[in-house]
């Protein structure tokens, strides 16, 4: 039989806190997710790596797919200095260049300021942002643990928001994370006197493409994806962009007339574009770590985003209504999530083979070009339609 000297202890044991919501990642995917959930009243914590503000590799294009709901969620990307881009231009090594309207546009704004600026907004309405790397997460007991080397924290929910490749991948047994991706890609900030304010413009080279836009600075990015097989040749980015990179004339051009802002070029390596599965062990995946779209089709940010809205909602259903479970939430983050993604990621992956095959890429990109209503199409079919 229990004593009673057992009940005192048991009664002064540390209670365990259990979170209502545990977000790994402080990208656009997480951040946004913690905004929205903690203007719905809800408990969240943030685990993210780097402290902000930090620069990206990305290309800081982003879709106005997603401006109406991050105004509703109180972010004002143009109000903030983020540049309106209104049409965009793609040539081939060539010098064939075809240009069109985007259908809905978009804003250049940096990583640096855009993910700074959701994380002042996520702690300005009570989310506990702890900087630390999440290093395992389980699931037992309707309850999440989730730990890093120093901290052990239980959540009722977990979103993964934690990018493209993270080492939790392997943990969580993901097949993707134990092959190896032959993609990497390069991003500078640049001075120029007049690359226009309304462009984004994409250009290829032997083996990759590059992106160039104006963001909040009045700096251009210029951010490009390579294959490992094109790029190991020369191992070197500065000669790999004076060799391969500039016999794009126009990259060649851009980069002859512009003065880099970095003191070097930022890197990202083993970069993924395989199917994952946007729920694993109960944690709803959000962002890139749900899926991630060739970057030619600008689209990856307004994903995060989109994603981390409909997380949000089922979340929010989940605990306010007693009758909707975690099945039931999670069978509906499924099948939102595929109805909304699945078709532009595979639109994604098509259009990412076609423009990378030497023997179709000029006919391939000419075609398109020579076709206002099919470049149109196509941007239509890897980008969604406004959201709220
Ligand atoms: C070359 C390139 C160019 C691109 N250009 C564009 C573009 O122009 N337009 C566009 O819309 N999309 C573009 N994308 C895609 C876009 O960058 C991504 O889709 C977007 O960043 C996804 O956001 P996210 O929040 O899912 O991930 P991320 O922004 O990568 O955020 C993930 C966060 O999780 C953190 N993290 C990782 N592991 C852990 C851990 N264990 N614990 C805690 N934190 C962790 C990381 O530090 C990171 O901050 C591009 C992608 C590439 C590769």
């Amino acid at each position: 039989m229990y004593g009673r000297d057992f009940f005192v202890e048991l009664c002064t044991l540390p209670k365990v806190v259990v979170h209502d919501i545990i977000i790994i990642g402080g990208g656009l995917a997480g951040l946004t997710a913690a905004v929205d959930l903690s203007q719905q009243g809800y408990d969240v914590v943030l685990f993210e790596v780097n402290t902000y503000p930090h620069h990206k590799v990305c290309g800081e294009y982003v879709s106005n797919e997603v401006r109406p709901y991050l105004e509703r969620l109180g972010i004002d990307l143009l109000a903030k200095g983020a540049v309106a881009i209104t049409d965009f231009e793609i040539s081939t090594l060539s010098g064939y260049k075809a240009a069109t309207k985007l259908p809905l546009g978009g804003m250049g704004m940096s990583r640096y300021a855009f993910d700074h600026l959701l994380y002042k907004k996520a702690i300005g309405q009570g989310v506990l942002c702890n900087f630390s790397k999440v290093t395992s997460v389980t699931y037992q007991n309707d309850r999440f643990n989730v730990k890093t080397n120093n901290e052990s924290l239980y959540a009722k929910v977990v979103i993964g928001a934690y990018g493209k490749r993270s080492a939790l991948d392997k943990a969580l047994r993901r097949d993707f994370s134990f092959e190896k991706q032959g993609w990497l890609a390069v991003k500078g900030h640049f001075s120029h006197p007049s690359f226009p304010q309304n462009l984004v413009a994409l250009h290829n080279f032997e083996g990759g493409y590059g992106g160039l836009s104006r963001t909040e600075s009045g700096a251009v990015n210029f951010c490009y994806l390579t294959t490992y097989e094109s790029f190991k040749r020369y191992n070197d980015i500065a000669k790999f962009n004076r060799i391969v990179v500039a016999e794009n004339k126009f990259l060649k051009q851009f980069l002859n007339e512009s003065q880099p802002v970095f003191d070097s070029p930022l890197t990202i390596a083993q970069i993924s574009f395989q199917k994952k599965k946007p729920i694993v062990d109960h944690i709803l995946m959000c962002g890139d770590t749900a899926g991630l779209i060739h970057p030619l089709c600008g689209n990856g940010m307004a994903m995060a985003i989109h994603s981390a809205k409909l997380a949000s909602t089922v979340i929010g259903e989940y605990f306010r209504n007693a009758t909707y479970d975690r099945s039931q939430m999670e069978q509906d983050y499924l099948s939102v999530w595929n109805r909304t993604f699945k078709q532009r990621l595979w639109y994604g992956r098509k259009l990412q083979h076609v423009l990378l095959q030497k023997k179709y890429l000029e006919v391939g990109i000419k075609t398109v070009g020579n076709s206002k209503s099919l470049l149109r199409f196509i941007i239509n079919k890897t980008h969604g339609k406004t959201i709220v």
